[in-house]
């Protein structure tokens, strides 16, 4: 629900203004998830709200907990019967969120799930922030902690296709009349839409940037990530480039080690190669992470071979972590619950 519908609504109906303030604690400090909760609202507009406005533009389909790790995952209904999901983890001592931006994915990337599914529309902001809404409800509900910490885009979608929108969600949830989620704990995560790059520094210049880059190596580059043909590596360089020297932040290099495929020694030489290329590289972290195999012929990759790939990085000077992949068991990396659920119709 975006704020602006609740002062229209006050506005509109003639109630003094002292009750946008009570709307606005009742949906976005106490999360309540039907008006009737809404107790300190007299009975009447508790109703006429009912009528009017939803909290959440979708419905929840279905809810899954991971049995392994502190990971939930939720497939949305839209208005439109459409589909997405949005995972909420807690890696470390606070909770995130992962948020989708898209319906499906126009971009095709070989070992995606969401890549599968093919496109079939944007998401608007109100459905973007509604995501972080929706599991802010949750945590209250199941009393499971109050805050959410971070919020990611790396559910279904390329962001940066979907400039606009992503732009708008981002303003609102960091709103301090919103969640009030701080856009340094926001991040983007894009397959390389270089051209966006400079919007976001420009408009969002406090927002975390993470490239999905999987490969080094522009022809086998545009084999996994079609987008490669539009913005190669020398494009994205150029981009992120500017990016750096406006807005001096920590760029994250997101590496998905698919065995065989990009971890052998040229692989790590190129990408070394690369980033060693880059002005203000510094700035530069890779992050990589055990490929999942959610689609076509990639196996799981072994724990042992991502930490030599980390190694060899750490030799060219390279700043890497390794991060974990979490709740593998109800499917949590990028569109595997949704595409799931469409196999079984
Ligand atoms: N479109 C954006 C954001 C959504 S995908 C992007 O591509 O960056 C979020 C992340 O999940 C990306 O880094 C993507 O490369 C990664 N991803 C997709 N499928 C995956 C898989 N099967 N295993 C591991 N990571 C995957
Ligand atoms: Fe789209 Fe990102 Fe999946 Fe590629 S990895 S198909 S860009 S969602």
């Amino acid at each position: 629900m975006q704020f602006e519908l609740i002062k229209n609504f006050v506005k509109d109906k003639g109630l003094p203004l002292y009750r946008i303030g009570q709307i606005r604690e009742a949906v976005f400090v106490k999360g309540i998830s039907s008006w009737q909760k809404a107790t300190a609202l007299p009975a009447a507009l508790r109703e006429d709200l009912e009528k009017n406005i939803k909290i959440l533009s979708f419905t929840v389909e279905v809810l899954q907990a991971s049995k392994k790790d502190p990971v939930f995952k939720a497939l949305l209904k839209l208005e439109d019967g459409r589909k997405i999901e949005t995972v909420l983890m807690k890696p470390g001592k606070t909770w995130s969120v992962c948020v989708s931006s898209q319906v499906g994915c126009p971009l095709g990337c070989a070992f995606c799930a969401t890549g599968k599914m093919g496109f079939a529309r944007n998401l608007t902001a109100e459905e973007i922030s509604d995501q972080v809404l929706f599991w802010y409800q949750f945590l209250l509900e199941q009393k499971l902690g109050e805050r959410i910490s971070n919020v990611v885009f790396m559910g279904m979608g390329e962001p940066l296709l979907n400039y606009e929108e992503v732009a708008m969600a981002i303003k609102d949830l960091s709103n301090p009349d919103y969640l009030g989620i701080g856009q340094r704990h926001i991040s983007v995560s894009t397959s390389g839409v270089a051209d966006k790059f400079f919007n976001l520094a420009q408009d969002l210049p406090q927002v975390n940037l993470a490239l999905s880059l999987h490969n080094a190596d522009d022809s086998e580059r545009s084999k996994l990530m079609p987008i490669n043909k539009k913005f190669n590596l020398e494009t994205i360089k150029e981009k992120l480039e500017e990016y750096l020297a406006r807005t001096g932040r920590e760029v994250f290099i997101e590496y998905t080690v698919i065995e065989g495929e990009n971890n052998l020694p040229m692989h790590v030489r190129k990408l070394g190669k690369w980033i060693n290329s880059i002005k203000d590289n510094y700035l530069l972290h890779v992050n990589l992470i055990a490929c999942n195999p959610a689609v076509g012929k990639a196996v799981a990759t072994e724990d042992s071979s991502v930490k030599k790939f980390a190694s060899a990085l750490q030799g060219m000077n390279i700043n890497v972590s390794i991060r974990r992949s979490m709740g593998a068991d109800i499917s949590a990396a990028c569109g595997q619950l949704a595409s799931k659920n469409r196999r079984k119709k």
